[in-house]
């Protein structure tokens, strides 16, 4: 039985035994790779954490001619006023139109967690119906529809039938896991249960056996890239530009994808992750259900990750001479402009902070620039990271403190102290952290920016370049700003508050 036979998805604490907690040093974590299952569970003292609306909403406003329709308390979502940049910028990229994202909640409130939300839920569907015919309705759920027991699937097939636009249940209850990643499999669960069947074809009167073959020649060299909502289309042109070089056909998914040719997305060769804690679980189901072979093995963030990513396309499609012959000529150009920064970088200290799979990919680019890593913080682990985790501590590489944490900024914080990097890599409240300690920041991503294959190494080190040539902003705000941490705080273990499973605190 597949998971996506059941209405939600499982949590990854239970499907992965995904984790949030670890302090130690990255060769620690090696040491005990081989499942995710670490002796540690929770911390004694936490700042906060992510719910998985966040992720889970910024991909689903991404789908175009649809409502998102928060079934929660009126805060939940919220975040979708703050997303709203990426997805006009989004519309804009791809389509040239600037279009907001479309987002309504049913507000719940007191009476409704007493007397059912469903009837809110029933008239707040049929009113975004009414209103914009949108080709779907994504009713989000959060915690209170959960803890409630209102039956969102069943308000959904109830309504179907009354309403043009297809109806997408997503389950992102917030109380039911701490790994917010757990939001990339509510989503694709969604995805997969109802938007994967193909529209009837229309046959043509005389059969076209040219346009057949054509068809067939073209399906058969159709890769489909799975992108993430933290890359902006400049990182999926640089993607396209090499798979085509490779004479490849390429189809994005799911992000800024129309919910009518979301099907595509089964009509293709092979499926390759751009982020493999992203995608596994979406890429099983298509493997299992439409036989389409998947990768999910590297981040293409880096020049050795974005060689071995294109090997790994060429290899299934026997295209290794090709992919060799433009890897060498993309890295000799390549090294050849990053000379001048690479001076500039060289014996640098940098600190990187970010979802895990981007925080490894990066680490390991900044390496290939010249910086030294000083730490690494991690928002969880799973079993994804294990294989990039081993390209930065093979052949004896040092050792540094590594972090795993759903946010805590106070155990950053006191790592940034000790660690003293000249630069830092990270998003969210970090950046703000860094940059009262005076230290040069730059954004782990924007979607705005280049930060993917050949041409992000390029740009991103551009950018460092920059901002080492001239850090004084930071400086000058260190030096008028406090942080709200006393100095006991920076003495002490920063990872002190966490408790290890049967043990002491
Ligand atoms: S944790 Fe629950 S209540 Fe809070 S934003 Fe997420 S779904 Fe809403």
């Amino acid at each position: 039985m597949s998971y996506f036979d059941g209405k939600v998805p499982p949590i990854r604490e239970d499907r992965l035994k995904a984790c949030i907690t670890y302090g130690g040093t990255i060769c620690g974590l090696k040491k005990k790779a081989g499942g995710c299952c670490f002796n540690d569970g929770e911390r004694g003292f936490t700042q906060g954490s992510i719910c998985l609306l966040l992720p889970g909403i910024a991909i689903l406003n991404s789908i175009p001619d649809s409502v998102v329709l928060l079934h929660g308390a009126i805060g939940c979502g919220s975040c979708a006023h703050s997303q709203n940049a990426n997805v006009r910028s989004g519309n804009v990229q791809r389509g040239g139109k600037v279009k907001d994202a479309l987002w309504m909640s049913t507000a719940l409130n007191e009476n409704d967690v007493i007397n059912g939300g469903e009837t809110k839920l029933e008239e707040a569907i049929r009113e975004a119906d009414r209103r914009y015919r949108p080709a779907s309705i994504i009713v989000v759920a959060g915690c209170v529809p959960g803890i409630i027991g209102d039956d969102v699937d069943g308000v959904a097939a109830k309504l179907q039938p009354q309403v043009n636009a297809k109806i997408l249940p997503v389950h992102c209850e917030g109380f039911k896991t701490k790994i917010w990643a757990t939001a990339y499999d509510a989503v694709y669960h969604a995805l997969g249960r109802n938007l994967l069947e193909e529209p009837e074809e229309i046959l043509p009167i005389i059969p076209d056996e040219i346009a057949d073959l054509k068809e067939k020649y073209y399906l058969e060299r159709t890769v489909n890239i799975m992108n993430v909502s933290s890359m902006g289309r400049v990182d999926e042109l640089e993607l396209d530009r090499l798979l085509r070089s490779l004479g490849l056909e390429v189809n994005f998914f799911p992000n800024f994808v129309h919910p009518e040719d979301i099907y595509k997305v089964t009509r293709a060769a092979l499926s390759i992750s751009t982020c493999p804690t992203h995608d596994d679980y979406f890429l099983k189901y298509l493997e299992e259900k439409f036989g389409i072979p998947y990768i999910a093995r590297h981040m293409p963030i880096g020049i050795n990750n974005t060689s071995s990513w294109i090997r790994d396309v060429a290899a299934f499609f026997g295209l290794e001479q090709q992919a060799e012959e433009l890897i060498a000529n993309e890295v000799a150009e390549l090294e050849e402009a990053l000379g001048e920064f690479k001076k500039v970088f060289q014996g640098k200290k940098v600190y990187v902070s970010a979802g895990e799979m981007r925080a490894l990919a990066n680490s390991s680019l900044l390496t290939e620039l010249g910086f030294e890593v000083m730490g690494i913080r991690a928002f969880h682990h799973d079993e994804f990271a294990e294989v990039e985790y081993e390209k930065l501590t093979e052949g004896g590489a040092k050792d540094y403190p590594l972090n795993i944490a759903n946010a805590q900024p106070f155990e950053e914080v006191n790592l940034l102290k000790r660690t003293k990097p000249d630069l830092f890599i990270g998003h969210w409240h970090s950046n703000t952290t860094a940059a009262k300690l005076g230290i040069a920041c730059h954004v782990a991503y924007n979607t705005g920016l280049s930060y993917i294959g050949y041409q992000g190494v390029y740009e991103m080190a551009r950018r460092l370049y920059r901002y080492l040539k001239n850090p004084a902003f930071n400086k000058k705000i260190s030096k008028n700003i406090r942080l709200p941490y006393t100095e006991k705080w920076y003495e002490s273990d920063p990872f002190k508050y966490i408790k290890t499973l049967g043990g002491e605190e």
